[in-house]
């Protein structure tokens, strides 16, 4: 595993104290700010315009109890006036956004694609909760994870050129093409049968796959999709058991999968393939 931060060994422990330290305080407050994208994109508020206020009372919060992580445990999960409860998802969200991005300097160093693969994975944090909630893949989150794509690919074939432009159109196709027929197929199959054209695998998640495959290459997007499909296979076996119900948001599955697909995909692959050699 890569324990040489920036490329440079032996560095003195206190510097990686410090530089974790501000990652995490980073990764806090870029996760405060994701639990603001989550709850007003999709009703199209604005994100910047209007000061957080209590979803019950609308009460302005001051910026004291806007503290990621601590304000939630110091008000106890309730809002200051009206005692209305704030769900635990907000300091999970935060909390989630700062772990993903120690592990992701962790295992990766610290480097440009490394920088863009942390805003790509608070972005799919976005995308995941906001699928979760409305079933749908909110589009100007894909075009701003379609610009950290190619802004990627230009980094590193100018920087370092740890992903080849084969690996990267190659990833952009691997599974958004079989996902956009899989869907095509089966939104022609449920259309003879209900007379309504309801696509398996949606167009957002399609979508959403190609962008990751560019992004991070060709093995690597294909064990995110395997990692994604299992785990979304399982819950919607839960899913479907506990409710009844068997629609529901893949968005989050894929997620998960991108983010192990992104760290390990590629040393999986290596490990698989090397098996058999
Ligand atoms: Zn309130």
């Amino acid at each position: 595993m890569n324990q040489t931060l920036l490329g440079l060994e032996n560095l003195d422990p206190g510097f990686y104290i410090i530089f974790y330290t501000i990652i995490s305080a980073f990764g806090l407050c870029i996760g405060s700010f994701l639990n603001v994208v989550i709850c007003r994109l999709p009703t199209g508020e604005s994100l910047t315009k209007q000061n957080s206020h209590c979803v019950k009372c609308g009460t302005e919060i001051k910026w004291y109890d806007l503290i990621p992580v601590l304000s939630w445990i110091m008000l106890k999960g309730k809002c200051r006036s009206c005692g209305e409860k704030i769900s635990p998802r907000y300091p999970i969200v935060e909390l989630l956004n700062a772990v993903i991005y120690i592990i992701t300097f962790y295992f990766m160093d610290f480097n440009p694609q490394s920088i863009i693969l942390c805003l790509f994975f608070s972005l799919l944090i976005a995308i995941g909760f906001i699928d979760w909630d409305t079933q749908e893949i909110n589009l100007s989150l894909l075009i701003f994870g379609a610009a950290l794509a190619v802004l990627s690919s230009i980094l590193t074939s100018v920087l370092t050129n740890e992903i080849s432009w084969f690996s990267r159109i190659t990833g952009a196709l691997y599974i958004s093409v079989p996902f956009f027929l899989i869907g095509q197929i089966s939104g022609i199959i449920i259309k003879k049968n209900t007379g309504e054209f309801i696509r398996g695998i949606e167009l957002g998640d399609t979508i959403l796959m190609a962008i990751a495959g560019f992004l991070i290459g060709g093995k690597a997007i294909v064990i995110s999709a395997f990692i994604g499909i299992i785990i979304a296979a399982i819950c919607g076996m839960v899913n479907k058991h506990e409710t009844g119900e068997s629609k529901f948001a893949f968005g989050p599955f894929l997620s998960i999968g991108i983010f192990f697909g992104s760290l390990f995909g590629e040393k999986i692959i290596d490990w698989w393939l090397s098996m058999f050699i």
